[in-house]
């Protein structure tokens, strides 16, 4: 076993968007400021207001909760996004929508609106675990910006396509 601090050594990471973008970068497991530097790119470098995390529902990354400074909650959430990926071993199916950013980059026009409401398909597909026996209903935008917690997630590779359109 390698010890913990040389776990990057032989991890490959991976483009977060790969599954909303197809995009296939990959990165050593050493190279988070490329990574970093890479993500941003896709956001046309800019630093979202709020957005979550693409592996679990536990954090939201708002700017309020950061003074207001873009840039340091997206730091963060890229500090988190990357353990995910180099420290806990997700891959690419594992990949969750984070709806919050992902309404980022359709209001600058990164991604269509039918792209977006593609990712929906993803929640559609989870069981509800309100009413037993029946699928979660179609997010609607209100609710998922509106509250404090993301929508609810399976659990990690149960859904390794999402990207519909
Ligand atoms: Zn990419
Ligand atoms: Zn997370």
């Amino acid at each position: 076993m390698d010890a913990p601090e040389n776990h990057g050594d032989n991890v490959q990471a991976f483009c977060e968007f790969a599954q909303l973008l197809g995009c296939p970068e990959t990165f050593g497991g050493h190279e988070v400021e490329r990574w970093r530097a890479h993500i941003l790119s896709h956001l046309g470098e800019q630093w979202p207001q709020d957005s979550g995390c693409s592996f679990c529902s536990k954090r939201r990354f708002d700017s309020d909760k950061y003074g207001g400074r873009a840039r340091a909650a997206f730091h963060e959430r890229s500090e988190h996004v990357w353990l995910h990926i180099t420290r806990d071993g997700k891959v690419v199916e594992d990949l969750q929508p984070d709806y919050r950013l992902f309404k980022f980059m359709r209001d600058r026009g990164f991604i269509p609106e039918r792209t977006l409401q593609g990712t929906f398909q993803y929640a559609v597909s989870l069981p509800n675990p309100d009413r037993p026996g029946e699928l979660m209903a179609p997010p609607q935008l209100q609710s998922i910006y509106g509250d404090d917690e993301v929508v609810p997630y399976s659990s990690p590779g149960s859904q390794s396509a999402w990207r519909r359109y």
